[in-house]
């Protein structure tokens, strides 16, 4: 889940530091792994999973996947007030519909299990104990009045600071007691740190030091339960997760986690930030945009290898195989792995255009009906669809339609909303294409077996053009909808289907002459 940053997470002034190597040296220097990276999906079950969150899901599994390694996900329901009962059967549902897969998870197992943080309670208490005993993390007894006016004094302060408490526990340790958290003692200075997509970064919090207050950030909340700061780090740190890919939103908490990372003696992942998903006009995503769940665009007949495809080039674009000319940015799952490298991450806003979400689902859809497998599963995918909107219980016959039609989709749910003539009759109106009244009953007396042959015979014995005797028969079998060849339009709808349509269409001309 793209979570926002938490009430106790302090803002910072984002100051990029400077760069550890030059530009020239960037370019021939890659920082793309070469062994196998372990990464994670710890989304937070506390809704539905959306295309933001698919997208970190994504580019950590290319990744693993890329370089040979795993691809884990860790439930973070630590946050037992904002769960959402059916969020994680969504969140399952959702990657296994795209395609993703779990190498180790809550239902998968695995050596570094559990993997959900509520069933992980007895090992953030050994790795808090260690903290507390190393005096690099304290009891907080202060009563709730008390942090919230130390909140507000702080926002009083002038120059202003974005850290608000002020370290009384650390001095006076108070026996803990039920309500009691545990905070982190923050260093002094945070450490710089190198980011993959934004380079060195310096991120410190901004204080006032004629009234100083810190970053002691809770690790511990008062129901025993950890934050997701604290883990967050360990279980990254004993997942062995070798990268960490995540959204821009969580820049301002890395130094915090390094400082973590060091406070136990272990080094921490690569930090990669990916850019946020904005609107064409550079906005913010909006509810409708952002937090489309990822099932509902089943229902609106796209494929996941196009949703998949869309996602992955929110911040990242394919290599160039031949400098200066783009790819292709149609890509299935095995080329987006194949090809994935974060040397091709891109900074500055992903934005969303649903336009090109519907151009690569004709792609994916021309392609998935080339395959029979595909086909098959796209046909018991869609046949609940197709049998309540259309009450024809015929799953060869979407099949076929599926096959014949498919190219020319821009999504499913075409089938009914456009191309309903296939299996009922026809919407004749007016204007009739020139010359169809002459056409039409010639073909009535040619068979329907073979249509090229047909309109050989019709151009021999006429002046008639091509294009005028398929304007015609189009008209009389679909009303005039393209989208399928005409031979197969006939092959679908049958000898008898054929010829009755000739028939209605000739006896609509003669009725609106
Ligand atoms: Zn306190």
């Amino acid at each position: 889940m793209i979570r926002l940053v938490r009430a106790y997470s302090t803002k910072f002034s984002l100051k990029s530091g400077s760069k550890t190597i030059s530009k020239a040296q960037e370019c021939v220097q890659s920082i793309h792994p070469t062994t196998p990276a372990r990464t994670r999906f710890a989304p937070s079950p506390t809704g539905y999973l959306h295309l933001g969150s698919l997208r970190t899901a994504l580019y950590n599994y290319l990744l693993a996947k890329n370089t040979g390694g795993q691809f884990l996900l860790r439930l973070e329901d630590t946050d037992q007030n904002r769960l959402v009962e059916d969020a994680e059967q969504n969140i399952y549902d959702s990657l296994k519909w795209c395609n993703i897969e779990i190498d180790e998870g809550p239902n998968e197992g695995g050596e570094f299990g559990p993997y959900r943080q509520s069933d992980r309670t007895e090992i953030y208490n050994k790795y808090i104990q260690i903290l507390l005993d190393k005096g690099l993390a304290y009891y907080c007894t202060c009563s709730k009045e008390r942090l919230h006016n130390l909140r507000e004094s702080a926002s009083l302060l002038k120059p202003p600071t974005t850290v608000t408490y002020d370290r009384k526990c650390l001095s006076q340790a108070n026996a803990p007691h039920a309500q009691s958290i545990i905070r982190f003692k923050s260093p002094e200075k945070y450490e710089s740190f190198h980011d993959l997509v934004h380079g060195t970064m310096n991120l410190q919090p901004q204080v006032n030091y004629s009234d100083r207050r810190y970053d002691d950030i809770v690790l511990m909340k008062s129901d025993g339960l950890p934050t997701y700061h604290f883990a967050n780090v360990v279980d990254d740190h004993l997942m062995k997760i070798t990268h960490v890919i995540r959204g821009e939103e969580w820049l301002p908490s890395t130094p915090k986690h390094i400082a973590l990372y060091r406070a136990f003696g272990w080094d921490p992942p690569k930090f990669a930030h990916i850019p946020l998903l904005t609107s064409l006009e550079d906005k913010k995503l909006s509810k409708r945009q952002g937090d489309i769940g990822i099932l509902s665009m089943r229902e609106k007949g796209i494929l996941p290898e196009s949703i998949i495809n869309f996602v992955a080039l929110f911040g990242w674009s394919p290599p160039r195989e031949t400098p200066g000319v783009s790819s292709s940015e149609s890509m299935t799952m095995d080329q987006l792995i194949s090809s994935f490298s974060l040397d091709h991450l891109t900074k500055g806003n992903a934005k969303v255009n649903d336009s090109k979400l519907y151009h690569f689902n004709k792609f994916h859809l021309g392609e998935a009906v080339k395959s029979p497998k595909r086909l098959a599963a796209l046909t018991e995918e869609h046949f609940p669809t197709f049998l309540q909107e259309t009450g024809i219980n015929d799953k060869e016959l979407l099949r076929k339609i599926l096959q014949y039609l498919g190219p020319s989709l821009t999504n499913l749910n075409e089938i009914e909303s456009i191309h309903s003539y296939i299996y009922s009759p026809p919407q004749y109106s007016s204007p009739v294409p020139k010359q169809t009244e002459l056409i039409l009953p010639q073909l009535l007396c040619l068979p329907a077996e073979d249509f090229n042959q047909n309109v050989k015979v019709i151009m021999d014995n006429s002046h008639l053009t091509k294009k005028q005797v398929f304007q015609a028969v189009r008209f009389a079998l679909s009303g005039g909808i393209s989208g399928l060849s005409l031979p197969l339009l006939i092959e679908l709808l049958g000898a008898t289907e054929y010829k009755k349509r000739l028939q209605s269409a000739i006896d609509f001309i003669s009725k609106s002459a």
